[in-house]
Formats: C-alpha cells, structure tokens, sequence
C-alpha cells in the first residue's frame, strides 16, 4: 500500500513508518560519525540519561546523541499515538519504535514510555524505569543506587493538565499588548497570506505559560529527587528560542516568550535549590536554532523567516538539523574536554543560557536574511528562499519524501 501524506492547514495528519525510521536512523549514523570517535577519550560522559519529550525534534536527538554518541543507557518518555485500523501512528510512535530496536542491535539499553509527561503517574513509572533501566544495564556497582547524570526536558505540548486540581490548560500563541499583522508564507504552495492574531487576554498568558513555562522541569526535579535519582553529577537542560527582533512580536514578546521566561526562571531556581545544595551539577537553557518540526509550519510569520534562513545558512554552509545543533550542543559546549568534568567551563552567555543558536544570529546571516525577507514575492520565492528544503524537512518529521524509502 502507498501510504501519501494527508495535509491539512499545514498540519500533517499523517506518518509513514518506513520514512520515520529512515530518518531516525539517518540521525544515527550522524551521531555515530560526529560524535563518537572524538569523544571516546573524555572522562566524563552521562551513563544514564532522561530525556522528557523523546519521539521528536530536539528531544530525539538529545536522545539519540546520549546513547549513540556516548553509549549512555536512556529512558525516554513521550505521549504518541499507537496506529490503528483507521489512522496511522504519530511520527513520534515509529520514531520511538525504531530507537528502541536499533539501540538493542547496538547493545544499548534503552527504556521508552508512552503517556502524559505532566501527570504524577508517569514521573513514578519513569522512576521506575531508571532503576530498571540501570539493573539490566549493568552500570552499578554493589551497593550503589541508579543515578541520573544528564536529564533533558524538551517537551513541546499545546495543553497540560495540573496534576494538583485536574485543571486542563491550553496555551495559545498570541502577541501580547497589540495585534500582530504579517505576511505568512504557505510552504505547501509558495502563496502568501495576510495574517492579523488577536494580542491575547491576561488567562491565555496565564494559561501558556502553566503548559509551556517551567513549573513541571521543577516537578520533575522534585520527583526524581524524591525517588533517589540525582547526584552530584546530574546535569539537566531544557530548551529555547529567542531568535531575531522582527519575530519577537509573535515570539519573544509574546505569550509563549513569557512562557520561556518562566522556563528561565524556574532554572535559577533549581540551580538554587539543587545545584547550590551539591545536589547536582548544573541546570541551564539552551537557546537553539529555528526549525522545522511538526509545530514551526503554524506559527505566523516563522515559515517566511525560516525559509530565508535555511537560504542564507546553506549558501554560508552553515545549517544544522536538530541532531547537528544537539551533536554540537553535546561536543562544544556540555561534554568538552574541559567543561565534561568542570561545569564552570560551559561556554554561556551573560544570562547563563547556553547559545547553540550562536550561527544563526551571526550578524551576516541575521542581515542577509532580513534582506531577503524583503524581497521575497510569490514569483520569485522558490529562488530567493529555501521553502523547497522547508517543505522537505516538514515531510521527512512525517516520514514522507526521505531519501531511500521506497514509497510504492
Ligand atoms: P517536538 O514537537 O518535535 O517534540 C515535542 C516532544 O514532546 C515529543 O516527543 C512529544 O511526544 C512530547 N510531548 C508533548 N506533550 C507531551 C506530554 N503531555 N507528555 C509526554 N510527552 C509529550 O518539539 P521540538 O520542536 O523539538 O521542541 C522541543 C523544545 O525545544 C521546546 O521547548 C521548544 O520550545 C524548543 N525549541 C524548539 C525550536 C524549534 O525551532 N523547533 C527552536 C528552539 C527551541
């Protein structure tokens, strides 16, 4: 059966299981080449890592970077459709499917577990599945208890339910104060919209910043403290975008930025309460590049930017993918020879957040793009930008259009 891609609205309703697990093993092999070989002699590298948010985007390459680049054991949780008669699974299902199995052939172990990452019943299950995961591993000595030394929290939900009060929250991504008007691109066909957004009312502020903000990195940090799973060696991440100005009004400055404000400050707070106490090494955020992933294709404005950006960034052979940005996140600034056993030598920024998006706000590519933004038109915007590549990149999340599948 050829199974094509059903698009609606830019949303893809669909996934091809083959393309998926082509694409996570193309990441793989990635990992295997760039990470592997120059990093075999560092010290200190995680054994065990968490990844919250591991099917997708900067998640799965969080994951796969951690056991395929430092042969660490991982347990994975993410929330994903199982196939059924009628609908094919979510990519983040046969994404996970294939990790599990090729992480197996490796001699890897690895721990997946599909439900809500916000509810108290999966931070316990996951407790468990660390212990676990640590028995059949191997990796404890008589008498020592499982410990996590690299926990990564990169979900990206648009609802969360508050596991105190059963509250269902949804977040919303508005400006803040005034309308955003813009031109948005539809990277399906190449034809522009006008798109005018509503500034939001002070509850969906609210709202988004209870899904997306960080008051469940904190729950989980509570929980694996409470279950024993921290040590002086744990260090935890979790992500963000800042990106140029003329996304703020949508961004930044909007409701999902007030969201990551919060994300900031509930890092000061662990860095507080856990890494001051010698509890574990370090918490930071990690500013990383715009992308495609099955969310970006919705958010005004962003399609346009990102499409002028791939342009700009592979003509200057500068672009990454989510694994290149996390490969390079792991090698240059979390696991160097130097700050792998000194977390003081990670390279930051005046804020303590680590920058991987450093290339793509380098103020030659920042300016070349804002000039393309200005001359993109319908007719020429398969020249002037790179919607062929943001189209690609959108498919392959869905395991569509990847390379060596064979679709008949
Ligand atoms: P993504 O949509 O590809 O992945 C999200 C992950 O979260 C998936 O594994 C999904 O299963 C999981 N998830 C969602 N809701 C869940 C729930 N209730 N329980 C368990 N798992 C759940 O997202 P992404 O783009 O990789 O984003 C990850 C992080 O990186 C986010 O914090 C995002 O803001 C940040 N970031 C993204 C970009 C970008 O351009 N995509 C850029 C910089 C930073």
């Amino acid at each position: 059966m050829t199974v094509k891609p059903m698009i609606r609205n830019n949303i893809c309703l669909n996934a091809h299981p083959e393309g998926c697990a082509a694409n996570v093993r193309k990441q793989i092999e990635h990992v295997k080449k760039k990470l592997l070989p120059a990093d075999a002699a560092l010290a200190v590298t995680p054994k065990l890592a968490l990844i919250v948010g591991c099917s997708t985007g900067y998640g799965l390459a969080s994951r796969i970077c951690a056991a395929f680049g430092y042969k660490a054991v991982t347990v994975g949780i993410s929330f994903e459709n199982e196939p059924s008669e009628k609908r094919s699974g979510t990519p983040g299902f046969y994404n996970n499917e294939t990790f599990d199995k090729e992480a197996a052939a490796s001699g890897l172990v690895s721990i997946t577990l599909n439900g809500d990452a916000f509810s108290d019943e999966i931070k316990a299950a996951t407790a468990q599945a660390v212990k676990q995961a640590a028995e059949k591993a191997g990796i404890l000595l008589p008498g020592q208890s499982a410990k996590i030394d690299l926990f990564v929290y990169s979900l990206a939900s648009p609802v969360r339910t508050d596991p105190k009060t059963g509250v269902m929250y949804k977040s919303a991504i508005k400006p803040i104060g005034t309308v955003f008007s813009g031109k948005t691109l539809n990277m399906m066909d190449g034809t522009f919209s006008d798109v005018s957004v509503e500034p939001a009312i002070e509850e969906e502020i609210l709202n988004t910043v209870k899904v997306m903000g960080g008051e469940d990195w904190e729950l989980w940090m509570d929980a694996l403290d409470n279950e024993g799973l921290l040590s002086p060696q744990t260090r935890t991440l979790a992500y963000t975008y800042i990106g140029p100005e003329s996304s703020w009004a949508i961004y930044k400055n909007g409701t999902i930025g007030k969201a990551k404000e919060d994300l900031e400050r509930a890092c000061c707070d662990i860095n507080k309460n856990y890494t001051s106490q010698k509890k574990i090494n370090g918490a930071w955020v990690a500013v990383c590049k715009a992308l495609v992933t099955r969310s970006s294709a919705v958010i005004p404005t962003i399609p346009l930017y990102i499409t002028s950006l791939f342009k700009v960034m592979k003509d200057k052979k500068l672009h990454e993918g989510c694994i290149e940005q996390i490969a390079r996140l792991y090698r240059e600034r979390l696991y160097t020879a130097d700050s792998a056993k000194n977390a003081d030598a990670i390279p930051v920024d005046s804020e303590n957040r680590i920058r991987i998006d450093d290339w793509e706000m380098r103020d030659d590519v920042q300016k070349a793009v804002l000039e393309r933004m200005k001359i993109v038109t319908p007719e020429n915007v398969f020249n002037e930008t790179d919607i062929a590549g943001f189209k690609r990149d959108f498919l392959e999340a869905h395991g569509f259009e990847v390379e060596g599948v064979n679709y008949e």
